[in-house]
């Protein structure tokens, strides 16, 4: 047995209005007045004063608006690439993402490829990494993935959504302002919330469950319970602690695994384009065969936030869609058996995915 040697956030800054300190904590980074910073932020903040007014541009800086309506692509984080190098006369001297999951993990996977040979997709899988990234920085404004401190990068390329798993993935810096989140639409925080809750669930209740990640896990899932079944708490700390959960859920499945939601919801993705957190839940809603109390407690949250999930999204894709949606979740080999044990073929077949993904 080998055990992971888990490279982490080298550095982490927590507090309302700690967001104030981004200029501050990068400028020592700055290699030179031609090796510019490169912020990626989410489109959202277009015109928000509360997120430029934190961008130090200075010399060749450049600040450039990514929408987050579909995730990110191994041929958007090319293009990227090719942009800043021949944009700029040097290599950046850092990447700065600032948004959800879909900015951080382009942020994470353009910093690896402006050191690495070819394109993002030869590199989608474990350890294929051979040069370390330039310094990278996550600003998270919504709260769950986990993204801020994960070693992966979810991408979706020519023939696989996999991410780039690697020692030079993780953050060199991460900023957690919880203030950020002020304006997420209601249902987005309850996906991306969920996604949390999802990670905790999944990891508490798989094979691969050890001290380390039930120490995360618990603490996360204790700490969603809070957040969305608490109504006691405040707005402040329920933003505070969604942000402390999301880290701690990305930290519980960093030394684990997640499980059959996040094995269905990539097929979904994959075929539908349905995005991470809303795929979770829509999945996760019909798997009480797989995690009874779970998806119990999942139902009174959602009735709690009054969320409506879509409905009949499955309903009009022929059996070729269904048989790719399903290829695609069979693929994800680790997660079955985390969540099911070694002898996963035998107890998931395609017909039972086939008959949960007409449900949704
Ligand atoms: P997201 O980044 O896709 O954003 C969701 C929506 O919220 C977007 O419309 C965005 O514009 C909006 N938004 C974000 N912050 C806002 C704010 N402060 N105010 C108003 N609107 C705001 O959401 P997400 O759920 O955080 O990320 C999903 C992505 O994360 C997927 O691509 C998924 O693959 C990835 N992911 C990565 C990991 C990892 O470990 N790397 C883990 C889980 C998910
Ligand atoms: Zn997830």
């Amino acid at each position: 047995m080998i055990y992971k040697n888990y490279p982490m956030v080298a550095r982490v800054v927590f507090g309302r209005g700690s967001y104030n300190q981004l200029a501050d904590t990068i400028a020592p980074k700055r290699l030179n007045a031609n090796a510019p910073f490169i912020f990626l932020v989410d489109e959202v903040f277009k015109g928000d004063t509360l997120i430029s007014s934190g961008i130090p541009l200075a010399y060749d800086d450049e600040l450039i608006f990514i929408s987050a309506d579909e995730e990110p692509k191994t041929s958007q984080v090319d293009e990227l690439v090719e942009r800043i190098i021949l944009t700029h006369k040097e290599r950046p001297s850092g990447i700065i993402g600032i948004g959800g999951g879909t900015i951080l993990d382009l942020a994470k996977a353009v910093a690896i490829m402006l050191t690495n040979e070819g394109e993002a997709k030869d590199y989608q899988g474990w350890d294929l990494v051979k040069t370390p990234a330039i310094y990278h920085v996550g600003v998270p404004t919504i709260s769950g993935t986990g993204a801020e401190v994960s070693r992966t990068t979810v991408l979706t390329g020519p023939d696989k959504k996999l991410g780039i798993n690697s020692d030079y993935t993780p953050f060199d810096q991460v900023i957690l302002d919880p203030e950020l989140t002020v304006g997420v639409p209601k249902d987005q925080w309850f996906y991306t919330g969920m996604d949390c809750y999802i990670h905790c669930i999944e990891s508490l209740n798989g094979t691969f469950l050890n001290a380390f990640s039930q120490s995360y896990g618990e603490k996360a899932f204790e700490m969603c319970k809070e957040i969305f079944l608490d109504n006691q708490l405040s707005k402040e700390e329920a933003q505070d602690k969604l942000m402390m959960a999301s880290w701690h859920g990305g930290m519980s499945i960093a030394y684990s695994q997640v499980g059959v939601a996040h094995a269905m919801s990539y097929g979904l993705s994959y075929m539908l384009g349905v995005k991470h957190g809303l795929g979770n839940c829509l999945v996760f809603d019909h798997l009480e065969e797989f995690y009874p109390e779970g998806v119990k407690l999942f139902k009174h949250m959602k009735q709690v936030h009054g969320i409506q999930l879509p409905q009949s999204v499955c309903a009009n894709l022929d059996d070729e869609q269904f048989d790719t949606m399903i290829d695609v979740s069979l693929g994800m080999e680790p997660l079955w058996q985390n969540a099911i044990g070694k002898n996963w073929k035998q107890v998931i077949t395609r017909q039972k995915l086939k008959s949960i993904f007409e449900k949704i």
